[in-house]
């Protein structure tokens, strides 16, 4: 089977500045691989502060325009935008497992985000404030920044691309964005759909090429009014100091160290399986992966066992074969997490499953490992703090409610938290107790059971939310505006 198949939605050594796709302007390029064998799927441009410069003077050029255009005229563009997505979503769907190297899930859902977000275009509405004199109307108006700068990563360049340019977009900004150089071909192909559904040239603008090049010269960039961010902490906290030079407010999305919290009244039935997709989708390279399984000791042996168990059923290969899942994205990724796994056993960890690079001739070429468990995980050491960022599951023993929540409280992230239990009581004390963004009780957050649930972190897995109405909101400022007649 060839690997690079013509999907049609794979543009060539070209990036989008002011409706036009050109090259870089040096002219140099990347080469994007597939993490399943290594082929080459595409050259990008390997984009630097020139071309972002252009990109933000033409987005510069075409934001008066777009701020001015009805916002039901914007929401209708954005549904439009949605349909052609929709017409596409196979080759969609495919184009990112190709980069991403992850099997088929099934559809992205990318058109019911992107209707959500036109839906709220036309939503966007202030106060009216009461004055102190007969003769004034005192209101507030909810207005675009402008050109708004976006650096985004390569786990799930689809959603991520949407996730910022919809919401931007729907509120009236313009945008300069950055996919990331391990995945930005369905970014591209979502933008060229964009331009297609009638969006105006300039409202979205893709620049590529590496962070410290390309990235980096965003926020640094004087024409950038408003600023998000999803990626690496570190990376995050240099984007957030550049912002700070220019005074430029941001939201920034994290990383995470999710606990799954077991008590023995829970529905292992439900639990197991759930818990296991989580750290094993993507190859664990999501944010959200409930990557530390906190539980109590009274069904802590029943919990590691069945863990193991399902597991050890996950298939492992290439994307085009039926399995579960895929290589990590790049040989970086691969070295690191094989790494995590030699630290848990050096700081003694007792490794139950996995932990290595799976056998057989399929595997040589790319990044793949083993879905991997580790038990005797104590929450000092670094695979029960550091977010991995693969398919690797921590399980840390505790006794009771008070310790479960001190131990799925104890790391610097706070993205995600689950629950497993059938005590409404604990339930309720678990979800307002959890430092986490967002709190699951016998679900797990996948599979868009919730429709607009805002989605973010807290502590250092970041601030400001993407996906709800308040995304749009995100977008917005507030001009407060006093009213009077002539005397
Ligand atoms: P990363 O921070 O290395 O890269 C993310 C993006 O930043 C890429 O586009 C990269 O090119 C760019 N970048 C790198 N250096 C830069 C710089 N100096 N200035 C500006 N941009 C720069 O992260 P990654 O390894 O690609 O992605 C994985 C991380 O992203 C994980 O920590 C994961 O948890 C996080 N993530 C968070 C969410 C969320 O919604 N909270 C979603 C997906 C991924």
């Amino acid at each position: 089977m060839t690997l690079a198949p013509t999907n049609t939605l794979i543009i060539d050594n070209a990036q989008l500045i002011g409706g036009e796709w050109v090259p870089a302007a040096n002219g140099d390029t990347i080469d994007v691989i597939n993490p399943a064998t290594r082929e080459v799927l595409a050259r990008i441009p390997r984009g630097g502060a020139a071309d972002v410069d252009t990109a933000v003077r033409a987005a510069e050029a075409a934001f008066p325009a777009w701020r001015d255009t009805p916002p039901g005229q914007r929401a209708a563009l954005l549904m439009r935008w949605a349909e052609l997505v929709e017409q596409h979503e196979k080759e969609l769907d495919l184009l990112e497992s190709q980069e991403v190297g992850r099997p088929h899930w099934g559809p992205l859902g990318i058109p019911r985000q992107l209707r959500f977000i036109a839906g709220q275009a036309d939503k966007v509405s202030g106060l009216s404030l009461p004055t102190n004199v007969p003769d004034a109307i005192g209101l507030t108006l909810r207005e675009p920044f402008g050109v708004v700068g976006a650096v985004i990563p390569w786990n799930a360049p689809g959603p991520m691309f949407v996730n910022e340019t919809a919401p931007a977009i729907a509120a009236g900004n313009t945008i300069v964005i950055k996919p990331a150089e391990d995945a930005p071909l369905t970014p591209f192909a979502l933008a060229k759909l964009a331009l297609e559904a009638g969006i105006p040239p300039g409202v979205v603008n893709v620049v590529t090429g590496y962070g410290p090049e390309a990235g980096a010269a965003i926020p640094a960039h004087p024409g950038i009014r408003k600023m998000g961010f999803t990626g690496s902490p570190p990376t995050g906290a240099s984007v957030m100091a550049a912002c700070a030079k220019n005074l430029v407010p941001l939201h920034l999305e994290l990383g995470g160290k999710s606990p799954q919290v077991i008590f023995p009244d829970a529905d292992l039935d439900t639990a197991i399986p759930a818990i296991v997709t989580s750290i094993t989708l993507n190859t664990g390279q999501i944010c959200a992966a409930g990557s530390r399984v906190v539980v109590d000791r009274a069904v802590h042996d029943e919990v590691v066992s069945r863990l193991a168990d399902a597991m050890a059923h996950v298939t492992v290969g290439p994307w085009y074969q039926p399995v579960r899942m895929g290589p990590l994205i790049n040989a970086k990724q691969h070295k690191r997490v094989l790494d995590y796994v030699q630290s848990g056993q050096d700081e003694g960890a007792e490794l139950v499953l996995g932990g290595g690079v799976p056998d057989g001739e399929v595997f040589e070429q790319g990044f793949f490992v083993e879905p991997t468990l580790f038990d005797g995980v104590t929450p000092e050491m670094r695979i029960a703090r550091e977010e991995i960022f693969g398919p690797v599951l921590s399980v840390i023993a505790v006794d009771g409610e008070e310790e479960a929540l001190a131990v799925g409280n104890g790391t610097d992230y706070g993205l995600v938290a689950a629950v497993w239990t059938g005590d409404i009581g604990r339930a309720v004390r678990m979800a307002r107790g959890l430092q986490a963004g967002q709190v699951t009780v016998n679900a797990a957050l996948a599979g868009g059971a919730l429709v607009g649930g805002p989605f973010g972190g807290y502590k250092h897995s970041g601030f400001g939310r993407t996906m709800g109405a308040d995304a749009v909101l995100e977008y917005t400022q507030v001009k407060t505006v006093l009213l009077r007649g002539n005397a």
